[in-house]
């Protein structure tokens, strides 16, 4: 009889069925972007993680990646990008918190150009080599503190945070265009909401869109 299993990339893990099984389940959650929920069942997960979680790719769950960080629940990743793009089309996207770039290669079939910072360095390196290997080219990377955000390319039509900030970063809301918005996780651990500040006549409308856990946006 044939081993099915000794092909860590082989069938059981990356097969349609697996993938649509994480789409329907985050139909079921909510999630109800038709392009978002596409763009879920393509990226391939199991590249984004080591390989000895690579089974556990399409569970809904977040994973750890090294160096303290975590890539993101897909479920957290389809609602903040639905949220980010509703009613919106080919936009510029400034996104803080690359990691591992999973939620960079979601978005990137979705809009026009994303601007993405990270803070370390090592995580950055990867993610740039892994990104182009899945034939991602609409995406600029820069090493820095996300706090300060990337004005030479702003404003942008929408701010995308993949850490939570303590308060909302001043910089980042200098940022958004008029009629922009940004989707951040702010609070403290344990007690994080995930954010929709939509910049509307010089002013900022907040939503909460529900509760969260982020690694923290760190300081410097
Ligand atoms: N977007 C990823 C999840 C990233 S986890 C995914 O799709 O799975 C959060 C990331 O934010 C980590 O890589 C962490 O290093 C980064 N980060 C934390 N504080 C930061 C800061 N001040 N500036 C830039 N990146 C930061």
């Amino acid at each position: 009889m044939i081993n099915q299993n000794h092909d860590i990339h082989g069938i059981g893990m990356t097969s349609a069925r697996t993938r649509d099984r994480l789409v329907q389940r985050l139909k079921e959650a909510g999630i109800r972007s038709t392009e978002v929920l596409e763009q879920i069942r393509n990226v391939p997960r199991h590249l984004f993680v080591d390989e000895a979680l690579a089974s556990r790719a399409y569970e809904d769950t977040a994973l750890p990646i090294g160096l303290g960080q975590t890539i993101s629940q897909p479920y957290v990743v389809a609602k903040m990008t639905e949220a980010l793009l509703e009613g919106l089309e080919s936009v510029r996207v400034l996104e803080i918190g690359t990691g591992c770039g999973y939620q960079t290669a979601v978005l990137a079939r979705l809009v026009k150009e994303i601007y993405t910072v990270e803070r370390i360095p090592e995580l950055l390196k990867k993610t740039k080599r892994r990104l182009r290997q899945l034939d991602i080219y609409n995406v600029h990377y820069r090493l820095d503190d996300g706090w300060q955000g990337w004005p030479k390319y702003g404003a942008y039509d929408g701010i995308i945070v993949a850490a939570a900030a303590s308060e909302l970063p001043e910089k980042l809301l200098q940022q958004l265009k008029p009629g922009g918005r940004m989707i951040i996780p702010v609070g403290p651990s344990g007690r994080q909401k995930l954010i929709k500040v939509t910049k509307q006549n010089g002013r900022y409308e907040q939503l909460s869109l529900g509760l969260v856990s982020f690694v923290p946006l760190i300081h410097g």
